[in-house]
């Protein structure tokens, strides 16, 4: 872009150079030959009044020596007769056109013709027609398109060299900027400044960009703050709530009073599930989610999820594929659970209408992988990462289902805690979910 404005730029202002200077010297061209013209005029007065052919012809072979770009005059009488005639000497007199159209001067493509009246004391005696050569002009001309050509080029070189030794530099950090910020923007991670020196633009836009970060930076604390402080005061009350209801619902026989208290029951347990998840968030976000390692059997964890997953959906049939031989595993089995149960009851959730969920695990070596895999709504292509981020639902069927895209950002957060991974994976019909833990190096296999 640099070097075709330079060339551009450059182009022009030698055009109008060139323009203006071979404009010029047409305008002095002219006014010389005028006075040239006139001169012969004056001085032919009187061989034209005596009919003096001769010294007439004499004046005129003085331009051979005075101007020798002219290479055809002539003096002609009254009646437009020739009276006195030059041709240079090499040139073909033949050459020779001063048909002016009126015009006293005119300049043609290869000579320049002018014509001017004789008048002695107000009386027309006839006319002097010059014809002079370019060439002048041509040489001219080529001068300046040299001179043009050598600056335009070396204007073009220059430019290039400025443009790819700074220009790198420019793009490279603009680059930078934006691969930061669609980062910041890919994985919510807005902890990011960029270090620049620079003294230009994109030192102000980096600048923005930082304080846009930090901004940002702090209205997520506050945000998480308040989630935190919200979620905290919230749990108390809500359960001496759930204790009410539950005294209520076991001390009531008469309907529809113990309905009422089971359906407020549930409703209190929808609340509590989700103020236990924002409290996890804050805690993840403020870095307090610790583990509690233990030892336990996998098997019977993942039995326990599905028979206490199964008596919240009895519709639906939970089944294992496979075990793993009373697997010990040293983890949080608090958490494991939670992510299991946060699985499985998601399976449930996005399959409406299809009742099949399977568990199975497989162990490796070093490595223990669990996948839940359901036959519901599923996940596209391009959302299968995103669902792992805070707040995150997809946009598909899952918007008429209730939910606040927190689960899987918990579970992603204790896998990882764990140094496992956890994926989903699209299928045929339905979603596959992985989590992986290690057996070896922080979690034990003691099978
Ligand atoms: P929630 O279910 O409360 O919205 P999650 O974090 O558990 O939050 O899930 C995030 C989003 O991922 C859900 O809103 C849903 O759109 C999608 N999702 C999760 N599990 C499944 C599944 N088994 N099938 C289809 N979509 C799912």
């Amino acid at each position: 872009m640099q070097v075709f404005t330079s060339v551009i730029v450059t182009g022009i202002f030698f055009a109008v150079f060139i323009y203006t200077d071979v404009k010029d010297y047409k305008r002095r061209k002219v006014n010389s030959m005028k006075g040239l013209a006139h001169v012969i005029g004056t001085n032919s007065i009187p061989s034209l009044q005596f009919q003096d052919n001769e010294s007439a012809r004499d004046l005129l072979a003085e331009l051979r020596n005075s101007t020798p770009d002219i290479t055809h005059a002539v003096i002609t009488d009254k009646n437009g007769i020739s009276f006195a005639s030059y041709t240079r000497p090499g040139v073909d007199s033949s050459g020779f056109a001063p048909e002016l159209f009126g015009k006293t001067s005119i300049y043609g493509k290869k000579a320049f013709f002018i014509i001017s009246d004789i008048n002695n004391n107000g009386e027309f005696l006839g006319r002097v027609a010059l014809q002079a050569e370019l060439t002048e002009l041509d040489e001219i001309k080529s001068d300046r398109y040299e001179m043009a050509a050598i600056l335009f080029f070396g204007a073009l070189g220059f430019s290039f060299i400025i443009a790819i030794t700074v220009q790198p530099y420019i793009s490279n950090r603009l680059l930078y900027v934006v691969k930061t910020m669609k980062e910041a923007g890919d994985t919510g991670n807005y902890d990011v400044t960029i270090n620049d020196k620079g003294k230009d633009e994109i030192n102000v836009l980096i600048r923005v960009f930082n304080k846009l970060m930090q901004d940002v930076r702090e209205s997520q604390q506050k945000k998480d703050e308040f989630i935190g402080i919200a979620s905290h005061e919230l749990k108390t009350p809500l359960t001496s709530i759930k204790g009410y209801l539950e005294l209520l619902d076991s001390m009531e026989d008469r309907q529809p009073n113990k309905q009422f208290a089971g359906k407020a029951l549930d409703n209190v347990n929808k609340l509590e599930r989700l103020i236990k998840d924002l409290l996890d968030v804050s805690k993840i976000q403020t870095g307090q989610l610790q583990l509690e390692i233990e030892d336990f059997d996998m098997d019977k964890l993942l039995d326990e999820a599905i028979s206490s997953m199964q008596m919240v959906s009895p519709i639906h049939t939970i089944t294992r594929e496979g075990d793993l031989g009373g697997l010990i595993v040293s983890a949080d089995r608090q958490r494991i659970e939670q992510v299991m149960q946060n699985l499985l009851s998601n399976a449930i959730k996005y399959s409406p209408g299809e009742k099949k969920v399977i568990v199975s695990s497989k162990r490796d070596a070093n490595l223990l992988t669990i996948r839940v895999r359901d036959y519901g709504i599923g996940i596209a292509g391009d959302e299968l990462m995103e669902i792992f981020e805070r707040f995150y639902r997809t946009k598909g069927l899952s918007v008429h289902i209730s939910g606040f895209g927190l689960g899987l950002y918990i579970c992603r957060d204790i896998i990882q805690r764990h140094h496992g991974k956890i994926w989903a994976e699209r299928e045929e019909k339905g979603t596959s979910f992985y989590f992986t833990l290690p057996l070896k190096k922080t979690i034990g296999s003691k099978a």
